[in-house]
């Protein structure tokens, strides 16, 4: 099972409660006015990697409490970021899983990989980005998108006590700059980072 992914980064402290991995997925059918992440909306294969080859990498990384599923729109791969879940899980790690997808949207779905991404998940970002409600609370881009703790295991972190509007840049050593965050007049994520950069 693979992942086409947009971008990778080894350390955020932005994207989640805590230092996290981030996984950006490739490809979003949503289009959301006014979206930060443009680059990510093609279906095209970008960085396609095994899961198995990227849970390894992820489990290699010191200093994370979990892993931030992001894109693009990470219901669009829900299978192989269900599979990717459930062994970061099982490891210990937890799972914030973003969605343009509005939450009742999320909630009711019948389709099996939604429902599987759903079980790994302990923080579920939902919603899309409207720019007219833009600069919300933390961890989104616009007022509308809903955080729901799927699992106690995130539960009363420092979420809703977050500034909105935060911003991280990371120099990598080879001095790529990388912008993550929810810029008041940006909306939401990141500009895409390198696969391969990262701090
Ligand atoms: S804001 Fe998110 S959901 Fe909306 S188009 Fe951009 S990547 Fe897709």
């Amino acid at each position: 099972m693979f992942i086409n992914c947009g971008g990778f980064m080894p350390g955020s402290c932005v994207n989640g409660p805590g230092r996290r991995a981030v996984v950006w997925v490739q490809g979003c059918p949503l289009r959301c006015p006014g979206c930060f992440n443009r680059d990510l909306w093609s279906f095209r294969p970008r960085h396609v990697v095994h899961v198995k080859e990227l849970a390894e990498r992820i489990l290699g990384l010191p200093d994370i409490e979990g892993v931030t599923f992001s894109g693009g729109e990470p219901f669009c791969q829900a299978r192989a970021l269900a599979i990717l879940g459930q062994v970061l899980q099982d490891a210990g790690l937890t799972i914030v899983t973003y969605s343009g997808y509005p939450r009742g949207t999320l909630a009711r779905t019948r389709r099996e990989s939604w429902r599987a991404l759903l079980a790994v998940t302990d923080l579920l970002v939902a919603g899309p980005f409207l720019a007219h409600k833009r600069s919300g609370g933390p961890l989104g881009g616009s007022s509308n998108q809903e955080l729901v703790f799927l699992t106690p295991r995130l539960a009363g972190r420092d979420v809703e006590g977050r500034a909105s509007e935060e911003v991280e840049f990371v120099i990598s050593p080879g001095g790529e700059v990388t912008a993550t965050g929810f810029p008041a007049r940006g909306c939401i994520l990141s500009r895409s980072p390198a696969w391969k950069g990262g701090a």
